[in-house]
């Protein structure tokens, strides 16, 4: 069956039209993608474009304005695009390639549909390129799955608008090929709106989860990974420093009679104590240290390739670092120090294990006075004994 370019054209447009109603209901389902309006400006372009298209008889100066306003498809993409990952958009960008097409049209009136198809095909593949770049490599983008399949649509379609009209209209100029070639086109950018419309409300649902996980997993007044958190990543590491055989020690942090300061100073001094601890404790760790917050003042960190001696110097420093920051919070005469129990792994330990054994280490720390750290002592089944780290 031979479809011609006016019966694809409206099709197009129709499909098109009722991909902008799904992203927008999308876009009420998810508010938070506020960046999808461009993407339905885009189909928006599109549908006009293509009625426009549809409309067009070979010698019509429809065939360049149906392709400027076609360009501004693509255009709208990268604007979208770009907008999902925080970056900045200039008007000026998203004009700049419609603009060039309007001029590749006036330029030359006798070969207006073949320039003006042309700039549209190159111009058009520039943004497509952009824009699948944009959704792989930059590292403001949402890292959900549904990226890579955009990102290839975007490079087909680009493909596509590279090598059919312009190929086609230089091998030759009779306006039944450029005919051709428009109407192969438009059936593939048919497809391309189709599939991408899939993939951008997949893109949304998998944004939204992964800022649930990340919700589920973070503490809320300081940012960091909360007990879950923890201990899902904590597992994770574990399992894999267990299959290579990489040393790996578990340390627990608790802040010396911390209720104390509460009441002294007040509620708000105390978030603040619990703030600037987190940022002391991080500044002595490193970076593939995993450090969350398990309790009210209480606090548990990982430290993968570490033995029993490296994670007691680590633990160490954290608590001189804290007798320094926690003397003056806010500018009151604070003083608050912390205590800490550390664990080595040793053999197939569970996680569950080694924080039981850091808390033995981090309630001797307590009977023994407080601001210091112990080292739990993982001689199974032989009776604890533990070393301590006091400055
Ligand atoms: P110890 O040295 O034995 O650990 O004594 P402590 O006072 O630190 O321990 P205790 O368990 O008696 O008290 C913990 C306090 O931590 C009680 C609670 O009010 C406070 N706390 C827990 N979560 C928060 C929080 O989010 N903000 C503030 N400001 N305080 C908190
Ligand atoms: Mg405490
Ligand atoms: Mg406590």
């Amino acid at each position: 069956m031979q479809l011609d370019l006016t019966t694809i054209s409206v099709v197009s447009a129709f499909c098109a039209a009722i991909c902008g109603v799904l992203l927008v209901l999308a876009r009420c389902h998810y508010p938070e993608t506020k960046y999808i309006w461009w993407w339905v400006a885009a189909n928006v372009a599109f549908v006009m474009a293509s009625l426009l298209l549809a409309r067009c008889h070979d010698n019509s100066l429809l065939h360049p304005i149906s392709f400027v306003m076609m360009t501004f498809h693509p255009a709208l993409i990268w604007a979208s695009t770009r907008m999902n990952g925080a970056h900045l958009v200039t008007s000026l960008v998203i004009f700049a390639g419609p603009a060039l097409v309007a001029l590749a049209a006036f330029a030359s009136p006798e070969g207006r549909m073949q320039l003006s198809g042309t700039a549209h095909a190159f111009v058009g593949s520039a943004y497509l390129f952009a824009t699948a770049y944009s959704m792989v490599f930059h590292p403001a983008q949402p890292k959900v799955p549904a990226r890579w399949p955009l990102a290839g649509l975007c490079v087909l379609h680009a493909l596509a608008l590279v090598f059919s009209l312009p190929v086609l209209s230089f091998l030759s100029e009779a306006p039944s090929t450029v005919r051709a070639a428009a109407e192969m086109l438009q059936f593939e950018a048919l497809l391309f709106v189709l599939g991408s419309t899939i993939f951008v409300t997949a893109a949304m649902r998998e944004r939204r989860e992964a800022w649930q996980r990340a919700k589920a997993e973070t503490d809320e007044l300081t940012g960091i990974l909360n007990r879950r958190g923890f201990l899902d990543r904590a597992e994770r590491t574990l399992k894999r420093c267990r299959k290579d055989g990489t040393p790996c020690a578990v340390a627990l942090f608790d802040l010396d009679y911390f209720k104390e300061i509460n009441d002294t100073y007040g509620h708000a001094i105390g978030d603040n104590a619990l703030k600037a601890f987190i940022k002391t404790a991080q500044r002595s760790m490193r970076a593939n240290d995993l450090f969350g917050r398990v309790g009210g003042e209480e606090f548990a960190a990982l430290f993968p390739g570490a033995d029993a001696p490296a994670a007691l110097s680590l633990a160490d420093r954290v608590r001189q670092s804290w007798v320094r920051v926690g003397r003056e919070i806010d500018g009151r005469d604070v003083n608050s120090t912390m205590s800490g129990g550390v664990v080595a792994l040793r053999d197939d330990q569970s996680l569950e294990e080694l924080l039981a054994l850091a808390d033995q280490g981090l309630y001797r720390a307590k009977k023994a006075g407080r601001n210091r750290i112990e080292l739990a002592a993982n001689d199974k089944p032989a009776p604890p004994t533990s070393q301590t780290c006091l400055a």
